[in-house]
């Protein structure tokens, strides 16, 4: 929806008409008889003013797939249809064509810390894209430095200039935007998994699919389930369409779910985020190790030290170098550690090892920094065979299989991987401190 830049306001009245939770026309002047299939993703866009459909050619939009867990694998545009790859996580990483019965690959997407960071097309090469705090893209660079594309957005995602007739997708929040007819832009949509939301509107075109009713009562901007992140745009993003999140906390969420979920019930009304770090909170830290076993003694651990431990989930230098997840201890102690999600579970010698049981793993040696004797030792491990610190490490994952998982030997791992080699690990690998 157009606002006028000096008062804030929008420009023109919008009607909006609602069947059954779905949005089916927009008046007087953006488009009308959206249509959707029976699983709830669009379908079509006919435009009002013109009575037709918004681009000849155009019988689906980006179509779900049922078989994926409704992700969107297609779009179908004027005889050529597009699959989009995606990864576990749900980001695009590549495109490819399907003509005359062959494919071809059309372009892919790399990615940094879960942020857009590059393409690699057919035609077009190489480009950067240089993102905001929301992840929004507001300028593209080619190979050597040079500006191709710049874009300036209003609050809600339409487009205050940009080159005329873009095919770029990748734009608001980082979400592929669904262009429609390429000609026109009062058709874009952008795909946010569970929902479409109309750029023009500032509106999602069905309704929230889930609502927290407890937060609710305390957030009536929450009440319209139509809106976009309860009218907040600058400061929220909405990555999946289902939950509100606060930029750059994806990562917090991951881990909260992964370690809560590998903790008898109940824990997880002693966890706080505050100021981006977790808290044990209405219990002494002694007292929830005792009551929540091995993950809760890490995170006992972990939260009274005064040393700061950064989680990093997702792809990194750190997951690449180590095969899907590490730990780097800091030069005046903490450290980070890093996971993948995207490369768990993986079967390696035999036994197949799963998110939680290396989160777990990569914990006990943040863990083992604060331990006198494990520590020292770490330190001097760079690309050498010092069997303590990967024995304690691999004594808690096993201890997690044993007392968490109830799995006994040969479920058990008894080698441990540096840089790409495995490594026995030497005696201290089966006792758990
Ligand atoms: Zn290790």
């Amino acid at each position: 929806m157009p606002l006028t830049a000096c008062t804030n306001t929008m420009q023109r009245t919008v009607y909006n008409e609602y069947q059954g939770g779905r949005l089916v026309a927009v008046r007087p002047y953006y488009a009308t008889e959206i249509t959707y299939h029976p699983n709830g993703m669009l379908k079509q866009v006919t435009h009002a003013r013109r009575g037709e459909q918004v681009s000849a050619g155009i019988a689906e939009r980006i179509d779900a797939d049922p078989n994926a867990m409704g992700r969107p694998y297609r779009i179908f545009i004027g005889g050529t249809t597009t699959f989009n790859l995606r990864g576990l996580d749900g980001a695009l990483l590549r495109e490819v064509e399907l003509k005359a019965g062959a494919y071809e690959w059309v372009k892919d997407y790399i990615y940094r810390d879960g942020l857009l960071l590059a393409s690699q097309h057919r035609t077009e090469g190489h480009q950067h894209y240089h993102l905001d705090h929301l992840g929004t893209t507001r300028m593209l660079t080619n190979r050597c430095g040079e500006r191709v594309k710049r874009y300036e957005l209003f609050p809600y995602g339409d487009t205050i200039s940009a080159p005329a007739n873009d095919t770029e997708t990748r734009r608001f929040t980082g979400h592929q935007r669904d262009l429609g007819s390429p000609t026109n832009t009062t058709d874009d949509l952008e795909y946010m998994h569970a929902r479409y939301y109309g750029v023009k509107m500032g509106r999602l075109l069905s309704v929230d699919p889930i609502q927290e009713t407890k937060k609710a009562t305390r957030r009536p901007q929450s009440w319209n389930r139509y809106a976009y992140v309860i009218g907040n745009p600058v400061k929220f993003i909405d990555p999946s369409g289902a939950i509100l999140e606060v930029a750059g906390e994806y990562n917090q969420l991951l881990f909260f779910d992964a370690v809560t979920g590998s903790m008898p019930p109940g824990a997880a009304k002693y966890l706080k985020w505050k100021d981006k770090r977790l808290m044990i909170v209405g219990i002494s830290a002694w007292a929830f190790s005792k009551m929540y076993g091995l993950v809760g003694h890490q995170l006992a651990y972990l939260t009274s030290s005064p040393q700061v431990f950064k989680v990093e989930i997702g792809k990194s230098a750190l997951t690449e170098r180590f095969f899907g997840s590490g730990f780097l201890p800091g030069k005046n102690g903490g450290g980070v550690i890093g996971i993948d999600p995207a490369r768990f579970p993986v079967n390696r010698g035999g036994v197949s090892t799963s998110f939680a049981e290396n989160l777990v793993h990569e914990m006990a040696h943040a863990v083992g920094t604060l331990i006198p004797g494990v520590q020292d030792r770490f330190n001097g491990l760079v690309g050498a065979a010092v069997p303590k610190p990967e024995g304690y490490a691999l004594a808690v994952e096993n201890e997690y299989r044993r007392s968490v998982l109830g799995l006994d030997r040969p479920q058990l791992r008894c080698w441990y991987l540096i840089e790409g080699d495995l490594m026995d690990a030497g005696p201290g690998a089966e006792i758990f401190p």
